[in-house]
């Protein structure tokens, strides 16, 4: 599909890219930022979970979370978020049982649907 309907280039927007078969907004957002220095949030479960912790967002799916951030998250911080919020689910606020013990934001952390934590 790249090559006949792109000329092998990859396309440059978020509504091209989800054309394409296997690619979702999130795959799409990060190709826009990180691959062509276009705004965008890429919004994985990871960013889709804490977001719902933080009180930020009460969404179903990270397609709709992303579209809440795109209206409330200050721009300066849609391409950080990601790895930001990423590396933080993976190391801290983990799915099952977050350690808010270690978290440097324990104290301001609504903790919205936390049921179990370290
Ligand atoms: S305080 Fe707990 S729930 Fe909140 S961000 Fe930190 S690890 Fe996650």
């Amino acid at each position: 599909m790249l090559i006949d309907r792109w000329a092998g280039r990859v396309p440059k927007t978020i509504d091209e890219l989800v054309e394409l078969p296997g690619v979702g907004r999130k795959t799409a957002n990060l190709v826009v930022t990180l691959g062509y220095g276009k705004p965008g949030i890429c919004v994985d479960i990871h960013v889709h979970r804490i977001c719902h912790r933080f009180g930020w967002v009460r969404t179903k799916t990270p397609d709709q979370t992303e579209r809440v951030l795109r209206d409330k998250l200050p721009s300066a911080w849609w391409i950080p978020i990601n790895e930001t919020l990423v590396r933080h689910g993976q190391q801290v606020c983990k799915p099952i049982s977050p350690i808010c013990s270690v978290c440097p934001v324990d104290r301001d952390c609504p903790k919205k649907g936390v049921t179990r934590r370290r």
